[in-house]
């Protein structure tokens, strides 16, 4: 008798779209995805509506990828659905595992965020600062609109995640690695991050030559020497804060990584893990034996925009979650 296909759900969520086309990118491995699997969610590919999903039995779908991170009403029930129609729910790219670029709006509440959207931008004109309401009556019937919510969320801050694919987008051998794992049932442990043991560092060909800097650069303000390390010529390159698993292919068209890839495995808060490398490359470590609190402050001030450099992509799982006014 055939075996029985997989069942295998896509779902995006707050995401620019980039994690739906990553799965296009694996090419003909989708025929090996076709050939163990069928796919009976992907509302970006498919004619298929929630109410399908909610009729679904509970675990019928055994491998749902959830792209995006959670920023609303629709998509933390969405979140909560599928992740009890699923036997196993994968975190898919950064920002469904970290908050990624979305959860960058952590540093704004939302009424921030539907002024300058709706209200004050150069482009609108919107005289009564209308901004978009939950509930609103019309002469046809109430329209309703899933709340908007302050904080951007990561999918394991909503629901309870099994595996987490990393990337923004992840890569393509990151994808067939875990298509085929899950085709030969070899899935690591629940939990697993689905991604080698490894920094960014350790896949790239620049070399390194423990020298120390007393200078920083903004991406285009110098052009690197094409085989150093780019953290050694002033450039901040997350690599040493941040799993790799891309090849380290930002460092191979002369661009810093900028810590896509998460985490490392064992250094969960990855801004300050990168602060700590820029510290000891700035000689920092020791400062009080080498600088004044000035030239230490003046030496940072350097970068121009710390939380988008050290915290691009996991603000919302970071320590920090997000900005927190005083009242
Ligand atoms: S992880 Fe990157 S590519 Fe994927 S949805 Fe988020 S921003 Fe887009
Ligand atoms: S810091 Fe960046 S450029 Fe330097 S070795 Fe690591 S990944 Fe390569
Ligand atoms: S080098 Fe860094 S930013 Fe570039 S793809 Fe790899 S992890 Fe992402």
């Amino acid at each position: 008798m055939p075996k029985e296909k997989l069942k295998i759900a896509f779902y995006w969520a707050a995401s620019c779209g980039g994690c739906e086309i990553a799965v296009l990118d694996i090419n003909e491995k989708i025929l090996d995805v076709v050939s163990i699997a069928d796919i009976v969610f992907w509302p970006v590919a498919m004619d298929i509506k929630y109410k399908n999903v909610e009729a679904m039995p509970d675990k019928y779908i055994d491998i749902t990828f959830f792209n995006g991170s959670i920023r609303s009403e629709e998509q933390e029930h969405m979140a909560k659905l599928l992740r009890k129609k699923s036997k196993t729910l994968v975190a898919f790219g950064s920002c469904a595992q970290e908050g990624c670029i979305p959860g960058l709006a952590n540093l704004h509440d939302r009424k921030e965020i539907f002024d300058k959207v709706y209200v004050k931008s150069k482009s609108i004109s919107n005289p009564h600062g209308t901004v978009p309401k939950t509930s609103t009556k019309t002469t046809e019937g109430t329209l309703k609109l899933p709340e908007f919510y302050d904080t951007v969320k990561t999918l394991d801050q909503t629901v309870d995640v099994d595996y987490y694919l990393p990337g923004c987008p992840p890569p393509v051998k990151l994808i067939t690695a875990a298509v085929e794992a899950i085709a030969k049932n070899q899935l690591p442990p629940k939990g697993s991050v689905l991604a080698p043991l490894k920094s960014v560092c350790d896949e790239c060909p620049r070399k390194k030559e423990n020298k120390k800097i007393s200078k920083i650069y903004r991406v285009h303000e110098k052009t690197p020497e094409p085989e150093r390390c780019l953290l050694e010529q002033g450039i901040i390159c997350m690599g040493p804060a941040t799993r790799s698993g891309c090849g380290a292919q930002c460092l191979t068209v002369d661009m810093p990584c900028t810590g896509c890839g998460g985490p490392c495995p064992n250094s969960p808060e990855q801004g300050a893990a990168m602060l700590s490398a820029l510290a000891s490359i700035l000689g920092l470590e020791n400062e009080q034996d080498h600088y004044s609190e000035e030239e230490v402050e003046k030496l940072m001030d350097q970068v121009k925009d710390p939380v988008g450099t050290f915290y691009m992509y996991s603000l919302p799982s970071s320590i920090l979650r997000r900005k927190v006014k005083k009242e």
